[in-house]
């Protein structure tokens, strides 16, 4: 209650204010860019989803409709295959179209190239040990296009994925239209396509590049375990997104995800990477703040009067010092006042020391409330306090003198239940020259005066 100064805080508003507002933008700004960056992902990777399931489905259902070409020329011609070598030299103009063959009877009597599938010559397309057995089984009873694979093929040389095609011959000569019941199971056509060559003008692997990890997969129809068509090993990563594939009576999917680079922290890295800056930027202005706040301290220590607050001797020669040059600099007249309590001995002694310390803080409040701004005041030692006046005259001081004397003794004291007379006898001084010091002497012998005289007055030294 006695300092005007408040206890040091122990957080300063700005550091906390500066961390708070750096936290909050910070974990905005990663948000939103996080958000922003997820969404546009998300979009970049549906329009390649949806660009590349047309496109695999496009591409592998034209491959494979070969076959349903070949069935209609078997089927004009009867069910001979003379022209057989001509019609498949045609059909089979792309690099990943592997072979293609007709089976009467599902047994492969046909095929080309035959240079390299001769394995695939005789072979019974609805024995129990060939690959898509039940592709050639569902595409006679379904009556229509079945694809199959992608499967080791039975020649060697790598996977292939296979279109059966059954081929009705109309037994009442109707040789185009298909599908009365007068017709008769012919046997089987089927194109063979080189896997995964056929995916080679898809670019899936580009996808590597763009950043995304990609799996083509399937259900096994023979196994119903899934399945992996293709991938390059990095789909596993994060938001990914799918998209279905449908190839004639088969379901595959597109898998799309993110590869994560050595950059793409994830975002609760971000926000604690975030957090470690702020809490930086945090300690270094807190820091500052308490070094500022002991300086401060230190400053105020050194300059003010710890009890009332007041200025400190040492501080008032200072600044008096600086006033009187200026002072005298403007030929201006200045002058020391002291003054020194009555009998405050005895209030010490009536009411206790606590008594005594709350009489020296309202002394100094009043008077400060009474002094000019521009003069200086201080608490001299003990009871005892100074006041330095600058620019005034003779005549003058003694009504600014009188003004303080009344200050303190015109109204009593009040402390609680405690109710106090107080005054003070006062000694003034002119400053001859630039001495501050005679000036005391000289305004203190006006004080014992005064004292002298009978106390609560005021004495002008005189010479
Ligand atoms: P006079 O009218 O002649 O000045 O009488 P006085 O009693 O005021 O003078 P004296 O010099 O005998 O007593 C001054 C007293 O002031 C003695 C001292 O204990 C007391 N004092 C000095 N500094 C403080 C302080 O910081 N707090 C309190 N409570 N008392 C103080
Ligand atoms: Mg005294
Ligand atoms: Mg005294």
């Amino acid at each position: 209650m006695y300092t005007t100064r408040t206890k040091p805080k122990r957080l300063s508003k700005l550091a906390v204010a500066a961390l708070i507002t750096a936290i909050s933008l910070c974990s905005l700004v990663v948000y939103m860019s996080v958000l922003k960056e997820n969404r546009l992902g998300d979009l970049r990777k549906e329009q390649l989803i949806l660009e590349k399931t047309i496109k695999i489905s496009d591409t592998m259902t034209q491959a494979l409709h070969k076959a349903e070409i070949l069935a209609v020329l078997i089927r004009q011609a009867d069910g001979d295959l003379t022209d057989f070598d001509k019609w498949a030299d045609f059909l089979l103009d792309s690099p990943f179209c592997w072979a293609i063959l007709a089976a009467p009877d599902g047994v492969v009597h046909r095929i080309f190239p035959e240079e390299g599938n001769e394995p695939l010559l005789g072979v019974d397309l609805f024995d129990e040990n060939v690959a898509a057995r039940e592709e050639a089984v569902i595409a006679r009873d379904s009556r229509q296009l079945v694809m199959g694979g992608p499967f080791n093929a039975v020649q060697g040389g790598g996977k292939a994925i296979v279109g059966r095609m059954p081929v009705f011959m109309d037994t009442d000569g109707d040789s185009v239209e298909s599908g009365d019941a007068t017709e008769t199971f012919w046997g089987i056509v089927s194109v063979s396509l080189r896997f995964p060559d056929i995916l080679d003008s898809i670019t899936l692997e580009n996808l590597t590049l763009q950043g995304y990890g990609y799996e083509l997969w399937r259900i096994n129809p023979h196994t119903n375990e899934r399945q992996t068509i293709a991938s390059n090993g990095k789909a596993h990563y994060t938001h990914s997104l799918e998209g279905t594939i449908h190839i004639l009576n088969a379901e595959w999917y597109l898998k799309i995800s993110n590869i994560r680079r050595w950059y793409d922290f994830p975002i609760n890295v971000i926000f604690v990477i975030s957090l470690v800056a702020c809490s930086s930027v945090f300690c270094v202005l807190q820091n500052n703040y308490h070094l500022k706040q002991m300086r401060d301290e230190l400053e105020h220590m050194a300059k003010n009067d710890s009890l009332t607050g007041i200025h400190n001797r040492r501080f008032f020669m200072e600044i008096s010092e600086q006033s009187l040059s200026k002072a005298v600099r403007n030929e201006e007249e200045c002058y020391i006042i002291i003054f020194d309590i009555d009998r405050f001995k005895s209030v010490n002694d009536t009411h206790g020391h606590y008594a005594g310390d709350q009489v020296l803080v309202e002394v100094a409040s009043r008077i400060k409330r009474h002094i000019r701004p521009y003069d200086h005041f201080a608490r001299y030692g003990g009871e005892e306090f100074i006041v330095f006046v600058s620019d005034v005259g003779l005549d003058d001081i003694g009504i600014v003198a009188e003004r303080l004397r009344l200050c303190l003794c015109e109204s009593k004291f009040v402390f609680g239940k405690l109710r106090l007379s107080v005054s003070a006898s006062f000694g003034v001084a002119r400053i001859e020259g630039t001495s501050i010091e005679s000036a005391i002497k000289k305004a203190d012998i006006a004080l014992y005066q005064a004292k002298e005289a009978g106390r609560n007055r005021i004495v002008l030294y005189a010479e």
